[in-house]
C-alpha cells in the first residue's frame, strides 16, 4: 500500500517509511491511496474465522511488501492477546469492552501493533531509535508497556507531573530499563511542545534517530479497525446491523471505524460521541468547523479541542459535508450526564461504566430515542478502576526524571543520557 500525505505538499511512502517518520514532511497525515474492500463473503462467514486470521486478513492490504506474512501473523497475535467481548446490558444495548489488555485502555491495541512493527523494521540497526511520547495519561501506559524490552529502541514518555491518574503514572514509571519517563513541570501542551520542538531540531536529528509513537501514526491508526470486525463477529443479530458509539477525543478511533465500515463493515451508523469539546458535533449539526479552547472534564482522555483525526474522518467522504453525515451523527455529553450514565448503567443493568465509556453509552441511547427500536453498542475504552482513584498529595515511587518545561533541559538529557 501507498500512503500519501493528506496536506498534498510532500511525497508518498510505503507503509515502513510512513510508520517510521510518524508523520509526512509537509506535517500533513499519512492515508491510504486505496480502500480495500473486504468480500461479501468474507463478512458474512465472519463467525467462521479466527480473530487472529480476521486481524491477518484487515492489516495485510495495509502491510503488503513491508511486512512478510509470517511477521504480520506474529505482530497480529501480540496485538490480540487479550480477549474483546461484547456484553449485552440490555436487548439493545452492548458493551464492547476494549479494556482488558496490560494498560486497561484500548490505546494497547494499536500500541502494541506499532511496537511490533517498528521493532522489525529497526531490528539490527546500528544505532538505537528514540521514540519520543507525550501524554496526557492513557497513551503513555500503552507505549511503555508495548515497547518494554523491544531491542534497538528507546522510549521516552513526557507526562505533566502531578496532573495524571495514579494508576497511569504507575504505569509509565513502572517499566524501568528502556521506558524513560519524564514528569515535566508544565501541562499536556508544554509536553507535546518538546516534543515537537525536537523533531524540528535539525542539529538534534543528526545526532538522534527520532520517531514518534503518537496517535496519528498510522501503525496505531490502522489496528483499531479490527476490533470493530470482532463486534460484527459476536453480532447477535446479523440481518440488523447495530448503531456503533465511540467515545472520542483526537478522533483516531472512529475514524478507524468508519474506514473499517467503508471497506465493508455493516454498522446502521456512526456516533461521535464527546464530552464538553465538541468541536466535531457541532460541525456534524452545523457544517461548520471552529475549535475552543480546551475544556476539562470526567473523561480527560477525550479533552480535546481540535482533533487530529478529524481530517482523516473527512478524507474518507472526500471532504463532503454530506456524505459524512449521513453515516456519522455527533453527540456532546456533559459532566452531569455523565455521571447519570454512570448512575443509571449500574442500577439498570449492573455494569460499571468509566467515564469515557460512560460518554458513549449516554449518546448511543440518545441516538436510540430518535431510532426506536434499533439496537446498538458503544466501545468501552477503559476499565473503570482506572479512573476511579483520586491523585494522593504524596510524591509517587517510580523511576522517573522531573524536570522543567525548558527544551534546553530536555535536549541535554537526550544527548546525555540515551544514544
Ligand atoms: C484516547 C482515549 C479515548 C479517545 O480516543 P480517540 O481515538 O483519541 O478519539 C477515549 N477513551 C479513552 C479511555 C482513551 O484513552
Amino acid at each position: 500500500m501507498y500512503y500519501y500525505s493528506l496536506n498534498r505538499e510532500a511525497p508518498g511512502s510505503d507503509f515502513r517509511e510512513a510508520v517510521i517518520s510518524g508523520q509526512a514532511r509537509d506535517k500533513g497525515l499519512y492515508f491510504p491511496a486505496a480502500l480495500p474492500r473486504l468480500p461479501e463473503a468474507w463478512i458474512k462467514t465472519i463467525e467462521t474465522r479466527s480473530d487472529i486470521a480476521i486481524g491477518i486478513d484487515i492489516m495485510r492490504p495495509y502491510t503488503e511488501h513491508a511486512l512478510p506474512e509470517k511477521i504480520l501473523q506474529r505482530i497480529i497475535e501480540e496485538t490480540l492477546s487479550f480477549p474483546m467481548p461484547l456484553i449485552p446490558l440490555s436487548e439493545n444495548i452492548f458493551s464492547m469492552e476494549l479494556f482488558h489488555g496490560p494498560t486497561q485502555a484500548f490505546k494497547d491495541i494499536g500500541a502494541r501493533f506499532m511496537s511490533g512493527c517498528l521493532g522489525y523494521f529497526l531490528r539490527g540497526a546500528k544505532q538505537k531509535a528514540i521514540v519520543l511520547t507525550a501524554t496526557s495519561g492513557d497513551t503513555g501506559g500503552a507505549v511503555a508497556h508495548a515497547f518494554h524490552n523491544v531491542p534497538g529502541i528507546e522510549v521516552v514518555i513526557l507526562y505533566p507531573s502531578r496532573k495524571i491518574s495514579t494508576v497511569q503514572e504507575a504505569q509509565i514509571t513502572g517499566p524501568g530499563g528502556n521506558i524513560n519517563a519524564l514528569a515535566i513541570e508544565g501541562t499536556f501542551d508544554d509536553c507535546q511542545a518538546l516534543v515537537k520542538q525536537a523533531f524540528a531540531d535539525e542539529a538534534l536529528r543528526q545526532k538522534r534517530i527520532l520517531t514518534s509513537a503518537n496517535s496519528i501514526n498510522i501503525a496505531r491508526w490502522l489496528p483499531q479497525q479490527i476490533y470493530y470486525f470482532l463486534a460484527w463477529k459476536q453480532w447477535p443479530e446479523k440481518q440488523a446491523p447495530p448503531l456503533i458509539s465511540v467515545p472520542s477525543g483526537n478522533f483516531g478511533n472512529i475514524s478507524a471505524g468508519v474506514l473499517a465500515h467503508l471497506s465493508g463493515l455493516p454498522a446502521e451508523g456512526f456516533i461521535a460521541a464527546c464530552n464538553a469539546n465538541a468541536a466535531v458535533p457541532d460541525y456534524l449539526a452545523s457544517g461548520h468547523y471552529q475549535t475552543g479552547p480546551v475544556k476539562h472534564t470526567l473523561s480527560s482522555a477525550m479533552d480535546v479541542s481540535a482533533p487530529n483525526n478529524f481530517v482523516r474522518l473527512l478524507a474518507l467522504y472526500h471532504n463532503q459535508y454530506s456524505g459524512l453525515k449521513d453515516v456519522v451523527s455527533g453527540y456532546s455529553i456533559s459532566d452531569d450526564q455523565t455521571r447519570n450514565a454512570i448512575k443509571q448503567a449500574y442500577n439498570r443493568y449492573d455494569y460499571l461504566l468509566d467515564p469515557h465509556g460512560a460518554v458513549g453509552f449516554a449518546a448511543l441511547e440518545k441516538a436510540q430515542e430518535l431510532q426506536i427500536g434499533r439496537k446498538g453498542l458503544f466501545l468501552e475504552t477503559a476499565h473503570p478502576a482506572k479512573f476511579l482513584s483520586a491523585r494522593p498529595e504524596e510524591e509517587q515511587a517510580g523511576n522517573y526524571i522531573a524536570m522543567d518545561k525548558t527544551y534546553k533541559a530536555f535536549k541535554h538529557y537526550l544527548l546525555e543520557n540515551l544514544g
